[in-house]
């Protein structure tokens, strides 16, 4: 009896995360084209490749189970996400857009690690010990993505949301901005307030 909850629980949860990746899946692309610094974008764009093994591992513990990954939307991953879209709108052309968009990003890892930590448990205690490994080569590739993301803040996006301005001589950002006018334009705005102090 409580093997069999556990189980349903576990395949609610894998069903939870197959639909979670493929939102982020969707999500990513967009916030590479929003981001202001180069080594963001490669992030973003590195992390929707891994987001694809993901999904693959998740199809391959589906296959196994017998189970359809198919019939469950992840209200939370759309929520964020959602938050995500809504900052995009509103920081569009701030200096301070990338930090924003590392903390979205950031938001949905914790999430993904936290869904993944508990159906990684479940999978180990009902004896489903490969698809438990898989499962911890996913987690563990997300919190990676999660501390580059806190890397990237402290080193870059940070310090620009602060200056009001991308560091263009920062080998950090040595990729052609074309959103270079509107930039300059918002970090004489965000100036302002500091020098009627
Ligand atoms: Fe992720």
């Amino acid at each position: 009896m409580a093997t069999t909850t556990l189980n349903e629980l576990y395949v609610d949860k894998l069903k939870d995360l197959y639909s979670a990746e493929q939102q982020i899946l969707k999500a990513l692309p967009k916030m590479t084209k929003a981001a202001a610094h180069a080594d963001l974008q490669n992030a973003f764009e590195t992390h929707r490749r891994q987001t694809e093994t993901h999904v693959q591992r998740l199809d391959q513990i589906f296959d196994e189970l017998g189970k359809s990954a198919h019939g469950k939307t992840c209200q939370g991953i759309k929520g964020i996400i959602e938050e995500g879209s809504e900052l995009m709108k509103e920081e569009k052309d701030s200096p301070a857009l990338d930090a924003g968009l590392i903390a979205g990003a950031q938001s949905v890892e914790h999430y993904e690690m936290a869904g993944y930590g508990s159906a990684r448990t479940w999978a180990e205690q009902l004896g489903f010990t490969e698809q438990a490994q898989l499962l911890q080569q996913t987690l563990e590739e997300e919190r990676e993505t999660d501390q580059l993301l806190t890397n990237l803040a402290e080193q870059s996006a940070n310090p620009d949301a602060m200056t009001g301005s991308v560091d263009a001589d920062s080998e950090l950002a040595d990729m052609p901005r074309p959103r270079a006018k509107p930039r300059g334009a918002a970090r004489k705005e965000t100036r302002r307030p500091a020098e009627d102090r």
